[in-house]
């Protein structure tokens, strides 16, 4: 898989000390991105999904993995094969994608669907400029959702998780 960066202990990408790995390759290419780097899917480096799960293992305080990017959506094979592997270490899985919910779940590839079911909470939508917000957690702009992704499978639309106070 193509990956733009790997960081240790996040506490910014969800709650608890997080591995977060940052794939290469984003086809949305919001005005104001924060990581403009990432979007040639031919930039970044090379790694296996062995490798990466190799370093997302190495911290035993990790409370979970988070897929951003890039959009992990576009890398949906292996990203599923990363967050399957985390789950069987009973680490929680978060994703961002610029794609909604209602997208990946009705109109995506069947690789984006399969990605879409093994992931826990997904903040989804485009990073829009004008909506821009630093007040709310996890995301960068007020469009954005925090979703419990498979209460929302189950119920038939997106389930949005509270912001705590
Ligand atoms: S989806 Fe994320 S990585 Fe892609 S262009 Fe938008 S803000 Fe940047």
């Amino acid at each position: 898989m193509r990956i733009f960066g790997l960081v240790q202990d996040s506490i910014v990408d969800g709650p608890g000390f997080r591995f977060s790995c940052f794939v290469q390759g984003c086809p949305h290419h919001c005005p104001g991105c924060h990581n403009p780097d990432s979007h040639d899917p031919a930039g970044g480096r090379e790694m296996t999904v062995d490798e990466v799960a190799k370093e997302l293992l190495k911290n035993p305080l990790t409370d979970g993995l988070t897929l951003s990017g890039g959009d992990p959506f576009a890398q949906p094979e292996d990203c599923l094969a990363l967050a399957k592997i985390a789950h069987k270490h009973k680490l929680n899985v978060w994703a961002y994608s610029g794609w909604t919910f209602e997208y990946l779940r009705d109109q995506g590839t069947q690789a984006q669907r399969a990605l879409l079911e093994e992931i826990d909470v997904l903040i989804d939508g485009p990073f829009i400029l004008e909506q821009r917000t630093l007040a709310l957690p996890w995301r960068g702009s007020r469009n954005q959702r925090v979703i419990d992704v498979p209460a929302s499978l189950a119920a038939g639309e997106a389930v949005i998780i509270p912001d705590e106070r």
